[in-house]
């Protein structure tokens, strides 16, 4: 079936803004994008086609979130307040103690229906459980589910490898061609060298995709640089040898050869010029997230010094544990402010490529740019609608710069994934949001501070 959907604006970013335009998909994928009376002159031929009317709104591609955690969303504003080592531990003791499986499942559902509400059409989820895989099958969104891998004990990393395989192993029959499967080795701190070199030969011999949490925070550093701080108690507190390698956490995976897969880092926000040369080298992709980073205190992430020297690099909001929304929108806005910001610079990013970084770039950096992130003849169809309707948007001069500087993801109105229409401007169809509502809040009453402990 072919359907025309129309809007006051169709901005394919692969091409400038069309007034009254229109999108023909079929098949899942783009049949046509032009202006409208264009579009349905060439496909007259077709007969009567179906349309989606948006009205006064804007069509773009669908957004790409490049770093999340959907198993984390019921934590959303329940770890306020902490350091990023206390906040970790927290998440973990009560991930470990208060949530089974199905808990993971909903808070994952939960995630989902957000980020498709929002106009995320594709997310690179990271989790220590499978729920985010089966969120995005669920929910009907594209993404890739890294299975999350720890071990900061060099003598369970066989072990630790071989539970990442059976996890593996269990779910690559659920593959299809939108919700694939990755791996994760946590991060510099909680994997040992040796599970690293494991998990990444594992990884290149099954041809899956990796991400690492890397060059995050300043305890991270120490950890590397001296062998000091909270990360290295901990270690000495369970018996765990570590020996600084004294270099920063880039450098330290390009020593273990671990670059060579090309991993999306997670972060890099303290990536030195010397880091950034060796991500570009190897093309390494990053994920930068930076109110995730800005609310720990971490730093501003260099991303636009690694764009500017070619890297890859797509825009994140990390889990609603940090962040604590899943609006690409609100982050890519932030993102272009603190880089003028701290640059000096009021010419960064301008609106065509602040809206570029949220779709196409974000593509780049999970190497599906050749089916997603422009709304082009023959790319698979994952677009969205957002209304222009909203008094923060009135008036409308330049729709790009609108959308960019002043809608909100709360503004989206249509989601639409290879061509399933997956939120409607009403509801999430994929999921059931209001039984998912109720037993959220039940689940959240669990994880309360009040909530009596071991339960
Ligand atoms: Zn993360």
């Amino acid at each position: 079936m072919t359907i025309l959907y129309t809007a006051q604006w169709v901005l394919p970013v692969a091409a400038p803004p069309i007034r009254d335009g229109a999108v023909a998909t079929r098949d899942g994928q783009i049949l046509a994008v032009g202006p409208e009376t264009d579009v349905r002159a060439r496909l007259a031929r077709l007969g009567t086609l179906e349309t989606v009317a948006l009205g006064r709104a804007a069509i773009c591609p669908g957004f790409v979130n490049a770093h999340t955690h959907l198993e984390l969303t019921a934590f959303r504003g329940r770890l306020e307040g902490l350091s990023f080592f206390d906040w970790i531990r927290t998440l973990t003791r009560l991930r470990d103690e208060r949530m089974d499986a199905e808990d993971l499942d909903l808070s994952a559902q939960w995630g989902a229906v957000e980020a498709a509400r929002a106009g995320v059409t594709t997310l690179a989820d990271t989790g220590a459980s499978a729920a985010g895989f089966r969120a995005l099958l669920q929910s009907g969104l594209r993404g890739i589910a890294y299975q999350e891998v720890f071990g900061p004990d060099p003598m369970q990393a066989k072990k630790s490898l071989s539970g990442l395989k059976r996890r593996i192993e269990a779910l690559r029959r659920s593959e299809t061609e939108l919700a694939r499967l990755g791996v994760s080795p946590h991060a510099v701190y909680s994997v040992s060298a040796l599970l690293f070199r494991l998990v990444i030969e594992y990884a290149e011999r099954q041809d899956l995709p990796v991400a690492i949490h890397c060059a995050e925070s300043q305890a991270e550093d120490d950890f590397l640089r001296s062998g000091q701080g909270p990360f290295a108690d901990f270690l000495r507190r369970r018996g765990i040898a570590w020996t600084p390698p004294r270099v920063s956490a880039i450098r330290y995976l390009s020593d273990l050869n671990a670059l060579r897969v090309k991993p999306l880092l997670i972060h890099a926000a303290r990536a030195t010029e010397e880091d950034i040369g060796l991500l570009t080298v190897h093309d390494a992709r990053v994920a930068h997230c930076p109110k995730s980073n800005a609310k720990f205190g971490h730093g501003i992430a260099p991303a636009s010094r690694m764009r500017q020297r070619g890297a890859r690099v797509g825009l994140g909001t990390d889990s609603v544990a940090s962040n604590n929304v899943c609006d690409l929108l609100d982050e890519g806005r932030f993102a272009q402010l603190v880089s003028r910001a701290t640059q000096g610079d009021g010419h960064l990013l301008p609106a065509p490529a602040l809206l570029q970084w949220m779709t196409l770039d974000g593509a780049c950096a999970l190497g599906l740019d050749n089916r997603i992130g422009t709304l082009e003849v023959g790319k698979d169809a994952d677009l969205i609608g957002i209304s222009l309707e909203g008094p923060h948007l009135e008036p409308a001069y330049d729709p790009v710069a609108t959308v960019v500087t002043a809608a909100t993801g709360r503004d989206v109105v249509l989601t639409v994934v290879k061509g399933r229409i997956i939120y409607d401007g009403q509801r999430v169809l994929t999921l059931d949001e209001e039984r998912l509502r109720e037993r959220l809040r039940s689940l959240a009453e669990r994880l309360s501070p009040a909530a009596p402990e071991g339960d």
